[in-house]
């Protein structure tokens, strides 16, 4: 599997005349070779690949780095250049966007006699389409975070903290077997709904409102996304109009989901579907984004994106309706587009739940 993932830089080496790619981004190293740990540098040749650590990491290494090999190092930029000159390395790509300039200039000073090549964004293009193994943990983590929700939804109730209840789900996700929260819970009730990125506060949650919960476990490196609105309480009539439209949005946006659709028009469907029912300048954000070993990566779904849609992409689905001063709603999935259509890895309920 992991063979297959570096065979992906392949056409690379031929593209831009190099000799190696040095991978420096720690999640991208973890893609490449297994490596679990939080710092290293993986060096890839064409022909074999190199592995640098210092000795913190070296036990960890040998027992999880398929592919290549382990160097323990005192001085990691030493041996990438010895390395480099034992083995012919001339023309190396390095990742200008997890580099700093600072790092840059190191690098540079140290490696003299290497030209240093600037790579694009070549690993999000590479990580776009999840092999079936991180379909697998993708599955497996939105699984854990849905039954998380369900079972701490008795707790979102009138009085109940909105930071309490993303407390207790942190906490759910964790007794499951999560490594941690994918990102920090949105909790956001009442007028704060408003707010796309309202993270939970010390707000008491009130009888009648709606509470948008955007949460997500991490485990095995892998992300999970999903969004419920829920009503506390007996909703009023305009906050059942815009749940009922944002929810028609997402299941038609979903319905259309399959290879060859560009993310533009899949972002079209339910963004004209809120337009056309009166509330298209609140919905102001795009209508998702791939997730892997980020929460949020390629490809993204917004009017501008040119992005096609291929089997393996793991995209979410969130539309939403923001009122300022009233309130809102966003309803989110997380999905794999399969070779002829779609499957949906997060399962909380998407009715609207009335506790
Ligand atoms: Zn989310
Ligand atoms: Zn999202």
């Amino acid at each position: 599997m992991l063979k297959n993932r570096r065979s992906r830089l392949d056409p690379l080496f031929e593209e831009l005349s190099l000799d190696a790619v040095l991978v420096t981004d720690i999640r991208n190293i973890r893609y490449l070779c297994g490596f679990s740990g939080s710092e290293g540098a993986l060096l890839i040749s064409s022909a074999t690949a190199w592995f640098l650590c210092d000795s913190r990491y070296t036990a960890q290494a040998a027992a999880e780095v398929q592919g290549a090999e382990v160097r323990e190092c005192v001085l990691r930029l030493e041996t990438l250049h010895a390395l480099s000159v034992e083995n012919g390395l001339k023309r190396i790509g390095f990742e200008a966007a997890h580099t700093s300039v600072s790092a840059f200039r190191k690098i540079s000073g140290a490696l003299s006699g290497i030209e240093l090549v600037e790579l694009g964004p070549v690993f999000d293009d590479i990580r776009i389409c999840k092999d079936p193994l991180e379909i697998e943990l993708l599955s497996a983590v939105a699984t854990l975070a849905s039954q998380s929700l369900t079972s701490i939804l008795p707790l979102v109730k009138p009085g109940v903290r909105e930071s309490d209840i993303a407390l207790e789900l942190e906490f759910e996700m964790r007794r499951r077997g999560a490594d941690g929260r994918a990102f920090d819970f949105i909790v956001a009730s009442g007028v704060r709904g408003a707010m796309p990125h309202g993270r939970a506060s010390d707000k008491l949650i009130q009888s009648g409102e709606l509470v948008t919960i955007d949460f997500g476990a991490l485990k095995d490196a892998y992300h999970s996304d999903e969004t419920v609105t829920i009503a506390c309480g007996e909703p009023g009539g305009r906050e059942r109009e815009i749940y009922a439209i944002v929810k028609e949005a997402h299941d038609l946006a979903i319905l259309q989901v399959r290879p060859g659709l560009t993310c533009r028009d899949l972002d079209a469907v339910a963004r004209d579907y809120i337009r056309e029912h009166g509330y298209g300048d609140y919905f102001g954000h795009g209508l998702g984004h791939g997730v892997g070993l980020e929460i949020h990566e390629m490809p993204t779904l917004s009017p501008r994106s040119e992005a096609v849609l291929k089997e393996g992409m793991v995209i979410t689905i969130e539309p939403g309706i923001y009122i300022p001063g009233f309130g809102g709603v966003r309803i989110e999935d997380t999905l794999v587009v399969t070779g002829d259509g779609y499957r949906i890895l997060t399962s909380a309920d998407k009715h609207l739940l009335i506790l």
